[in-house]
């Protein structure tokens, strides 16, 4: 879509961190990171949010598990980690292309403060 973020990041419009990419799923670090390690796992089509998935999408949502699972590992926070997906505008989405936060690396026991992700 044509002012997506994550769209013009796919098509290199925009700069990004890298850390994986395949036909399906493109994974990079979040600008605005609120974890030691935050990236996002982010479909290559554009789907606005787990609203508006359907059963055409379910090889793709497991997949996006998987390669979060890969990333966990490739990243050295397997031990730890936290996926997260806000859904909705009320729900804290900021951009309208569906992705997976994936933190980890906190140096102590996860307490749930918001700065902790
Ligand atoms: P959400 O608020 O759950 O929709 O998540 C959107 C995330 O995208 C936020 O954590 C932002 O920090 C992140 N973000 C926005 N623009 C960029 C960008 N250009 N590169 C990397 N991450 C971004
Ligand atoms: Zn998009």
């Amino acid at each position: 879509m044509g002012d997506c973020v994550f769209c013009k990041i796919i098509k290199r419009e925009l700069p990004s961190k890298i850390e994986y990419e395949d036909d399906d799923l493109i994974v990079f670090q979040n600008i605005n990171p609120i974890a030691p390690t935050h990236v996002l796992i982010v479909p290559k089509k554009h789907i606005i949010n787990l609203s508006e998935v359907t059963s055409e999408n379910q090889a793709l949502l497991g997949k996006m598990l998987v390669v979060a699972q890969k990333m966990a590992k490739k990243l050295e926070i397997i031990d730890a980690f936290r996926i997260g997906v806000a859904n909705g505008a009320n729900a804290g989405q900021t951009v309208f292309h569906m992705h997976f936060h994936l933190t980890g690396g906190w140096k102590e026991k996860y307490n749930g403060d918001e700065d902790k992700a």
